[in-house]
C-alpha cells in the first residue's frame, strides 16, 4: 500500500488558478499540497495580457511583477476598427492598468510565491486518480504517492484531468474560443495592438508588446460551424500576411517559435463549479471572458473564493453553496453580459459602431479602456450593489483624459 499524507486542501495543478488558491488558502491557514504535471518554468500558450483586474489581483497576492525583467508595462493602447479606423488609447502616466509578461516567467513566479508562503508544490507530478469520499477526498499521484484532503481544487486547465477522472464518460469538451500565438522578435512599437479584423468578429488579432523589441502576437475567434484545425491555421498564416498586422509588426519582426493554439473554455455554468468535495477554478471552470477571450483574472478570482471557500470551513454542500456564490457574485453578471455582448459584435456594423462610439470624446475613450481593461466590472451599470459614487467621473486606474 503507498504512503498517504494528508492535507487540508489538495490544489490539482499551478497555473494562476492553482498557485493563486494555495496562497489564498495558505493566508487563511490551511496545509496545503499543489502538484503540477508540468516542471516549471513551463510555457503556457496565452496572450500573456494582464488586465488592470488581473494586475490587482497579483497585488493582492503579494507578486512583484516589476522584479521579472520580461514584464513590460503598457503604456498605450491601440485598437483598429473592421473599417481600419484607429483609436488610441494612452494610459496614465503613473501606475500600471495593463501588462505584459510570458506566462513562462508569470506562473513560474507564482509558484515560488506560493512555495515561500508555505504550500507543499510538487513539479512534475500530475494525477492518476480521484476518489471522493463522504468526508475526503484521495487523490492518487503519479509519483505513486496519495494526498488525502477533505477538499480538492481542480485548476488544472481547460482539459481538466481531475473532471475526467470523476466523469470517464463525458464528452469532450473543445472550448467555446480557439486561439493561436507566436513570438516575435524585431518589433520596434511598445504599445499593445488590438486589431478587429472583419472575418474574425467577434474574434480579433493582437500584438501585445514584451521587452527587448519582442511582442506576442495572435489570433482568437469562438469556435463554430466551419471552425476546425485546418480553417483556423489557414486563417493564422493569412493574417500574417495581411498590411494592417504587418505594418504594426514592422519590417523587422522575424518570428521566435513556431505558432502555437489551445482552446478557450468561455462558458459559465453554475453546476460544474462544484462536484461534492472538488472545486473547479479557472480554465477548469470555464470562467474565461467570452468577449476578450482573457481568463487570468478571472482565474485569480476564482481561485482567491476557492481558498476563502475551503478555509470557512464546514461539509461539502456547505463549502460548494459558498464557493459558488462567491463566484456567482464577483463573476456572473460580468461574465453573462459578456456572452451578450459577443455576440452583437459577431456584427461587422455593430463592431464599427461600437468602437465609433469608444472614439467619440475623451470621456467615452477613457471609459471604454477602464471598462475594457477591467478596471470596473463588466455588468456594473446592471448590478446596482457594485455602484459606487463617482464610478465613471472618479479617476479610477484610468485616468487619462
Ligand atoms: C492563445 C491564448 C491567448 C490567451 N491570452 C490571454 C491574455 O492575454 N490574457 C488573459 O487574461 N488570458 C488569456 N488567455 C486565457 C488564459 O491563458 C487562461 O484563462 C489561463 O491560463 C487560465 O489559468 P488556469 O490556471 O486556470 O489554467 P492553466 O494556465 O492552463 O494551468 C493549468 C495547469 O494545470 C496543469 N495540469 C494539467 N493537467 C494536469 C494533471 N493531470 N496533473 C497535474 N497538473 C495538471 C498544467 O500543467 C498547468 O500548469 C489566453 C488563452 C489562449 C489559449
Amino acid at each position: 500500500m503507498c504512503a498517504r499524507e494528508r492535507f487540508d486542501l489538495v490544489v490539482v495543478g499551478a497555473g494562476p488558478a492553482g498557485s493563486a488558491t494555495a496562497i489564498s488558502a495558505r493566508d487563511r491557514g490551511l496545509d496545503v499540497l499543489v502538484i503540477d504535471k508540468a516542471t516549471f518554468p513551463r510555457d503556457k500558450t496565452c496572450g500573456d495580457g494582464l488586465t488592470t483586474g488581473a494586475l490587482r489581483s497579483l497585488e493582492h497576492l503579494g507578486l512583484e511583477l516589476d522584479a521579472l525583467p520580461s514584464y513590460a508595462t503598457v503604456r498605450e493602447t491601440v485598437l483598429v476598427s473592421p473599417s481600419g479606423r484607429t483609436i488610441s488609447l494612452p494610459h496614465p502616466p503613473t501606475g500600471q492598468y495593463a501588462g505584459v509578461v510570458p506566462r513562462a516567467d508569470l506562473d513560474a513566479a507564482l509558484v515560488e510565491l506560493a512555495r515561500r508562503r508555505g504550500a507543499t508544490v510538487r513539479e512534475g507530478t500530475g494525477v492518476d486518480e480521484v476518489s471522493v469520499g463522504p468526508d475526503h477526498a484521495t487523490v492518487t499521484l503519479s509519483d505513486g504517492r496519495a494526498a488525502e484532503a477533505p477538499f480538492v481544487v481542480a485548476a488544472d486547465g481547460h482539459f481538466s484531468a481531475v473532471r475526467r477522472l470523476l466523469h470517464p464518460d463525458a464528452p469532450a469538451d473543445l472550448g467555446s474560443w480557439h486561439a493561436f500565438r507566436q513570438y516575435f522578435r524585431g518589433v520596434d512599437d511598445p504599445r499593445l495592438w488590438v486589431l478587429f479584423e472583419e472575418d474574425l468578429l467577434p474574434g480579433y488579432a493582437w500584438v501585445f508588446p514584451l521587452p527587448g523589441g519582442r511582442a506576442n502576437v495572435g489570433f482568437g475567434i469562438p469556435r463554430g460551424p466551419g471552425v476546425d484545425g485546418k480553417t483556423l491555421k489557414a486563417t493564422w498564416l493569412d493574417l500574417l500576411e495581411r498590411d494592417r498586422l504587418r505594418t504594426v509588426l514592422g519590417p523587422d519582426a522575424q518570428p521566435e517559435d513556431p505558432q502555437r493554439a489551445w482552446p478557450i473554455p468561455a462558458q459559465l455554468e453554475p453546476a460544474r463549479l462544484t462536484d461534492g468535495r472538488v472545486l473547479f477554478a479557472g480554465d477548469a471552470a470555464s470562467v474565461v471572458d467570452p468577449m476578450t477571450g482573457e481568463g487570468i483574472a478571472q482565474a485569480f478570482e476564482t481561485a482567491i473564493a476557492a481558498g476563502a471557500a475551503v478555509a470557512g470551513g464546514g461539509d461539502a454542500p456547505a463549502v460548494g453553496a459558498r464557493y459558488r456564490r462567491a463566484v456567482e457574485r464577483t463573476l456572473g453578471a460580468d461574465l453573462r453580459l459578456a456572452a451578450r455582448l459577443q455576440r452583437v459584435l459577431g456584427s461587422a456594423f455593430w463592431a464599427r459602431a461600437a468602437l465609433r462610439t469608444v472614439d467619440l470624446t475623451p470621456w467615452t475613450r477613457r471609459n471604454f479602456a477602464r471598462w475594457m481593461y477591467e478596471d470596473y466590472p463588466r455588468a456594473l451599470l446592471l448590478t446596482p450593489r457594485r455602484w459606487r459614487r463617482g464610478m465613471f467621473t472618479g479617476p479610477g486606474a484610468y485616468r487619462t483624459a
